[in-house]
């Protein structure tokens, strides 16, 4: 099958994160198998989703696992010209919900599949795909753990094909969304130096995690990042049904976006600690106020790739593209790094497209992604 109508199959299946992602992945295996590669499915409890992970070529230590996500962000609200989940052409740009986003660069791998399998293979080459991506990065620390567990042998390299117009990103920050819930009393607001409202209190701990911001700002700086420094930003909050009524419970999201050299669990402790000590120190006077915080998923590891790592240089040779970049968004790419795999993102189609309405890859993004995919294959027959 062509590089498009592999593409145009895969925008069809609408999986968004969170959803049920086996018909596109038993469709992958379906096309797979028939060229006489064993796949392996990596199921969640309920059955009802799974990641595929294959290996192409020798078992021996060394090469590359491709990895890409079968799930896509939502077009809720969105105003499409085109129908999200039928890849529409239109002056050499593919338009559809997932096309740079990153179903293209899965549609290459596939279409690089008969060539992958022609080559006389020295080190191997896996494709890892997972679902979940678009919420958090869930299946990927499975999918990993399972793919080390099933080969005897250690693949070196990982290369996540994120769209970043196939130019190598060796950075990505470290990023984590928490909840937090303030519990305060109810009464009129002419009470309130009796009451505890949840909104003044949670107006401390906001005005902390800026304080906060503006501390490890100043602390430490990576200059491979925009900005240079971790961010924390709270982007929903809620809480308050009248001006005259005390609000007795409020709640807000907030992201933590950490450089490589900063300790995410670091900064959680410090803010942890602040919520205990606003607790113990509103109990005095109302003994049910509590602040509660979760993690809307676990944290994603930072990518830190050096640009002495092989994979750098190998990334640069296949792609044609001696430069090198870094990103701020969430990737399974943090997750391969710290699992021991030089890791790069390196992908089809422009992530400036990507969740947006109209998304879409271009022809040439594709052709140029199975030209690099044909090298990276010469790379590793030789
Ligand atoms: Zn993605």
């Amino acid at each position: 099958m062509k590089v498009e109508d592999i593409l145009a199959k895969l925008v069809s299946f609408p999986v968004l994160g969170g959803d049920h992602n086996l018909e596109i992945i038993h469709w992958i295996q379906n096309y797979i198998e028939p060229f006489g590669i064993a796949t392996t499915l990596v199921p969640n409890k309920e059955k009802t989703k799974a990641s595929l992970h294959c290996r192409i070529g020798p078992s021996v230590d060394g090469g590359v696992i491709l990895s890409g996500h079968t799930d896509v962000v939502p077009v809720k609200g969105q105003s499409w010209d085109s129908d999200p989940f039928i890849l529409t052409k239109k002056d050499g740009k593919l338009f559809g919900r997932g096309s740079a986003d990153m179903k293209g660069f899965i549609a290459c791998c596939l279409a690089s599949l008969p060539s992958i399998i022609k080559a006389d293979l020295k080190q191997p080459i896996y494709f890892a795909f997972s679902y979940d991506e678009e919420i958090g990065c869930l299946a990927a620390p499975e999918l990993i753990e399972h793919i080390k567990k099933t080969y005897s042998e250690n693949a070196k390299y990982a290369i996540i094909g994120e769209p970043s117009s196939l130019e190598p990103v060796i950075g990505k920050k470290g990023v984590c969304y928490v909840l937090t819930e303030v519990n305060g009393s109810a009464g009129h607001s002419s009470g309130i130096h009796k009451e505890i409202s949840a909104i003044h209190e949670s107006t401390r701990l906001i005005i902390w995690l800026e304080n906060k911001m503006k501390e490890l700002s100043q602390a430490t700086q990576d200059h491979r990042f925009k900005p240079p420094h971790s961010t924390l930003h709270v982007g929903q909050i809620s809480g308050g049904v009248a001006t005259n009524i005390v609000a007795d419970y409020t709640r807000f999201e907030w992201d933590v976006r950490v450089i490589p050299k900063d300790d995410i669990k670091a900064i959680f402790n410090d803010y942890f600690s602040f919520c205990k000590e606003r607790e113990l120190e509103v109990r005095k006077r109302f003994p049910d106020f509590s602040i509660t915080n979760t993690f809307v998923h676990p944290p994603v590891p930072a990518l830190d790739t050096k640009l002495a790592d092989d994979i750098v240089a190998l990334t640069q040779k296949i792609s044609g593209q001696n430069s090198w970049k870094t990103v701020s968004y969430a990737a399974e790419a943090g997750q391969f790094h710290e699992a021991g795999y030089q890791s790069i993102i390196c992908g089809p189609g422009s992530i400036e497209q990507a969740h947006r309405a109209n998304e879409y890859t271009t022809q040439e993004q594709l052709d140029k992604c199975v030209v690099m995919l044909q090298k990276l294959v010469v790379e590793f027959s030789i």
